[in-house]
Order: C-alpha cells, then sequence, then structure tokens
C-alpha cells in the first residue's frame, strides 16, 4: 500500500435553491475528481448527495500524517458535538450563546457551523500540532472563515505553522499529484546535495533514507536527530519539532514537510 500520499478532508456546499447552505465533509486522495462524483459527471459513490447538485468545492484541508489521521479529522468534523476532540467548546458554545449554529441540526445554518467547528478542531490537540494546509477556492469563503472565527479566546488562536492559501484547487494539481513529481526529480536532487550534514558536519549515508531530511529550497541537508535538536532549541518545552528556520537558507521549514519527503523518499527507494 502506498504509505502516504495526497489525502485530503473537504467542504462542499449545495448550490440547490432548495438546499442552499446544506454542506457535506467528506475525505479524498483527489478533491477535483471528487467533486465531479458529487456532481454526477463522474460515475462511482456519492448518492447520499446527489439530490442537492450541485455541489461547489468550498475548502480543503491537506498536509494530514497518515490517511487514518485524516480519517479522524473528517470523522470530527462531521459530528463536532460528539467528537472527543470538540465536544468540549460545542457544549461552550452553546452555554455561552454565542449562536455557533450547533444548539440544534435543524436550526443550525449547517455552512457557518462547519466553518467553524474547522476552526475548533484546528486549534485542538492533536490536529493543532500538525503541518495542515487549509485551501480555500474563493476568497470571499476564507474572509468569512476567518472573521466568524472572530477573537479567539486565549490559547485558542489558529496555530502558528497553519498554512492559508486560496484559488482555484487545479492550482494544486503538483501538490495533489506529488508522489509523480517526486519519482522524476526528488530523488535526482537529493543525491546532489552535499555530502555532509549541515548541522554536525558529519558524513550522511545516503543509503541510510530515513536518517536524513532536506530543505526544498536550498542545499540544506541534516541528520534528523540534527534537525529536531535544532528545532526544538528554541522551545525547551516541546516535545515534538514543529517548525524552525532553515539553517540554510532562513526560510520556514515544517517538520511534518520535511517527514512527508521523508516518506515519500523511501516510498520510492522500496519500490525501484
Ligand atoms: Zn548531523
Ligand atoms: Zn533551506
Amino acid at each position: 500500500m502506498v504509505p502516504y500520499l495526497f489525502y485530503c478532508c473537504y467542504l462542499i456546499r449545495s448550490l440547490h435553491p432548495d438546499h442552499q447552505n446544506k454542506v457535506y465533509v467528506g475525505s479524498t486522495p483527489d478533491p477535483i475528481k471528487r467533486l465531479r462524483q458529487h456532481n454526477g459527471d463522474l460515475t462511482q459513490g456519492a448518492y447520499k448527495t446527489s439530490k442537492r447538485r450541485p455541489w461547489e468545492m468550498i475548502l480543503f484541508v491537506y498536509g494530514f500524517p497518515t490517511k487514518q489521521s485524516a480519517l479522524q479529522f473528517e470523522w470530527a468534523w462531521q459530528h463536532p458535538m460528539r467528537s472527543r476532540h470538540t465536544k468540549r467548546q460545542a457544549i461552550h458554545s452553546v452555554t455561552c450563546n454565542n449562536t455557533l449554529g450547533m444548539r440544534s441540526a435543524a436550526q443550525s445554518n449547517l455552512y457557518l457551523t462547519k466553518l467553524r467547528a474547522l476552526h475548533d478542531l484546528l486549534c485542538t490537540q492533536p490536529f493543532a500540532r500538525w503541518s495542515l494546509k487549509l485551501r480555500f477556492m474563493d476568497p470571499g469563503d476564507l474572509g468569512l472563515f476567518l472573521a466568524e472565527a472572530g477573537p479567539p479566546p486565549p490559547g485558542r488562536a489558529l496555530p502558528s505553522q497553519l498554512c492559508v492559501s486560496h484559488g482555484p484547487a487545479l492550482d494544486l494539481l503538483p501538490v495533489i499529484q506529488r508522489s509523480k513529481r517526486t519519482e522524476d526529480t526528488f530523488v535526482k536532487w537529493v543525491e546532489n546535495l552535499p555530502a555532509s550534514c549541515h548541522v554536525c558536519h558529519d558524513a550522511i549515508e545516503r543509503k541510510d533514507l530515513d536518517r536524513f531530511v532536506c530543505c526544498p529550497d536550498c542545499t540544506m541537508i541534516a541528520h534528523l536527530t540534527c534537525l529536531a535538536t535544532l528545532f526544538l532549541n528554541d522551545t525547551p518545552f516541546a516535545l515534538i519539532p514543529i517548525e524552525h528556520p532553515c539553517p540554510g537558507c532562513a526560510r520556514r521549514l515544517v517538520w511534518g514537510d520535511l517527514i512527508y519527503d521523508l516518506r515519500l523518499r523511501l516510498h520510492h527507494h522500496t519500490k525501484t
């Protein structure tokens, strides 16, 4: 089984005049193809949503450490009142009369409910530690997401390593098909990097594929443990590295992305 390819959770909204603001949360390795299935352009699946066609893609969340973790996120997003991750916030929002739309399914504006539930989830452990990325198709929806989330109470701000962007889903096609690009270029790229660790200057054995990571923007290559130690130096109480400027080019590196590349390299190595 492919261990680590693109997998996202997505939010679509019905454009059917009788079902405006009705939304659906799902997960898929290909959000572009999946939307076409929901809209009946392609066969297979999406039976549950067929009565509310057409659908538009609002956003998707990607960068999950595993497919299982994406499914865990999907379930929590679908059931914000039941998920152990967001239950506490949902109860809080009911009692403080902040009309989060979670009081009952019938009352709620489901579109806003899902945006707010997403915000809650992104601030909640373990999701808040992951290097997740949020892609809105329309800047208006992104603006609404940020506005509806409102000024966060202390400790509930969106995680700093979260990347938020907007634009057509098609622009992300290279990311969605990342493994194919990796096969061609990334392996060759790694072969041409310096032979020693940027941090400790000891040699890096190329055959120990699971022992080193490299920056996508410069020639920095380092032992996994050396770079983890560097990341953690700034945050003495953290146990898991999250983000840090690259010691080579100073661009921001997100730990989850480095591990993603490492696992793709491993996957292609075992395949060839
Ligand atoms: Zn080293
Ligand atoms: Zn760099």
